[in-house]
């Protein structure tokens, strides 16, 4: 089957309220505009580089969205085009963000990486992390950044019990800082959960975004 039908079939099982990024790193230009030409917009990427190169081939109003490891050096020439970064970190990159995202008078849109995943993971924050650098307060002074959630990542597993028990904890811990930091910021409201292997479990779990590669695209030829 092709990128489109992987597409329009995906679209009838997840909920219209649920963003679908498609996942096309290590994929070429020609599958991308596929799914471009199939309606698809928000495109995920996990490396500044692939990202910018991959800009002027495709069309303007395609949405950007940086999905892997962020270092600070690299902040400066994603900001001009990414819609949003699911991966931040640390306070530090988040100040970079903002500093770079005020030289160009933009405000960049950010999500808080939250490692739940019982097995070993090298990034994201964990929950005490996160809750650390947001009782700072620090970043109700950088007005070029907008935290608009969260994004986290399930164990690689086939139990699926353990999977969800994951999700719900990020889906927890989002509730948690909702009530207690974000009230009353509307633009606090995502998500970021799911990815081929568990979507569906991710939707169960209150997930508002997923990240869906080797589903619409195929099986990519090395890990990443
Ligand atoms: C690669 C990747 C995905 C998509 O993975 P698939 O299993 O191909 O759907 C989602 N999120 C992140 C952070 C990734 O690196």
């Amino acid at each position: 089957m092709g990128v489109k039908e992987n597409i329009t079939i995906l679209r009838k099982e997840i909920p219209d309220t649920v963003k679908i990024v498609a996942v096309s790193k290590a994929m070429p230009v020609s599958l991308m505009m596929e799914a471009y030409n199939a309606g698809q917009r928000a495109f995920g990427e996990n490396k500044v580089q692939e990202i910018l190169s991959k800009v002027p081939q495709m069309p303007e109003d395609t949405e950007w969205h940086l999905i892997g490891h962020l270092q600070t050096n690299k902040v400066k020439s994603i900001v001009p085009v990414v819609h949003l970064i699911h991966s931040v970190d640390s306070l530090k990159l988040l100040a970079e963000i903002n500093k770079e995202s005020a030289k160009l008078n933009r405000v960049t849109n950010c999500l808080l990486q939250i490692r739940i995943a019982r097995e070993e993971t090298k990034f994201g924050l964990s929950r005490d992390e996160a809750k650390t650098l947001l009782a700072s307060g620090q970043y109700r002074e950088m007005k070029n950044v907008r935290i608009k959630g969260l994004m986290g990542m399930a164990t690689f597993t086939e139990d699926e019990c353990q999977i969800k028990s994951e999700f719900l904890d990020l889906f927890n811990f989002y509730n948690a800082l909702k009530i207690a930091l974000f009230k009353h910021d509307p633009a606090f409201s995502e998500r970021s959960m799911g990815m081929s292997g568990d979507y569906k479990i991710a939707l169960e779990t209150g997930s508002t975004m997923v990240r869906i590669g080797s589903i619409i695209f195929g099986e990519r030829n090395y890990n990443q």
